[in-house]
């Protein structure tokens, strides 16, 4: 390692630890080592992963195939007008026998460059939640509603959702999580439809076809509010909660 990436490591670390104060956070849990079958994150399949292909473990079952086959409904999708402006689609990716699902509002425009869900600053905040909470993006599963980038980063149109949701449905079908993180406020209407505001709901859990959902608020408004120490404990206290039921 020469000088530079050890001062970038450095910076990383620093900056990582700081994140991890701010929100609270009393303990780190070690990421697990995960390969094969109990987290699907082996080299091999980490290339598969990322490209949303694999199952668990990489390996193509009968749910493996369903999984192709809605992956490339989605990447050719036209069901809705945001098909103009993409890059290409974003389905989501991670662990398909996850426990853990994270659902958000709809790919941004490091997204719609690369293909995968949270990878712009808020998906770095993300990640580092994950990693926080014991877990590795590979082992838990990473989706939003919306598949295409809105203009602008604007917000899904209801008739935008309504086109887009039978692929989330899909997804949440198939994985069958025992918790959903519902990621802002567009996440969490979807998945609770209720008439009550972000703040009332975050931080209690709702429920979404018997799977229990713990709406909190999005990583970018995390990211609009860097200095505010508050909502990072806020969004910490949430995930303990998901934490403290995923032990249960
Ligand atoms: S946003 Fe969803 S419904 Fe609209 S084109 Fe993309 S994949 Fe299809």
């Amino acid at each position: 390692m020469n000088e530079k990436e050890r001062a970038d490591l450095k910076h990383e670390l620093r900056t990582r630890l700081e994140f991890y104060r701010d929100l609270g956070v009393e303990f780190l849990v070690s990421p697990r080592k995960t390969s094969g079958k109990d987290g699907a994150a082996t080299a091999e399949n980490q290339l598969l992963i990322a490209s949303g292909f694999s199952g668990a473990g990489g390996e193509i079952t009968p749910d493996g195939e369903e999984w192709e086959r809605l992956i490339r409904k989605i990447m050719g999708c036209q069901a809705c007008p945001l098909f103009k402006g993409r890059t290409q689609a974003v389905p989501g990716e991670g662990n398909r026998q996850a426990r853990l699902m994270f659902v958000g509002e709809a790919p941004g425009r490091d997204e719609d460059l690369q293909g995968r869900p949270f990878v712009g600053r808020a998906g770095q905040l993300l990640t580092r939640i994950i990693q926080a909470m014991g877990f590795s993006r590979e082992e838990v599963y990473i989706a939003n509603v919306i598949k295409c980038r809105p203009p602008e980063n604007r917000t899904p149109r209801p008739d935008e959702v309504k086109a887009c949701s039978p692929y989330l449905l899909r997804q949440i079908d198939l994985i069958r999580p025992k918790v959903i993180v519902a990621l802002g406020k567009v996440a969490t209407d979807f998945l609770l439809q209720s008439p009550k505001s972000m703040s009332e709901l975050r931080g209690n859990f709702g429920e979404f076809q018997g799977i229990p959902v713990m709406p909190t608020f999005h990583p970018s408004y995390l990211v609009r509010n860097e200095g505010n120490k508050e909502i990072k404990k806020m969004v910490w206290e949430d995930m303990k909660k998901v934490l403290e039921l995923l032990k249960s």
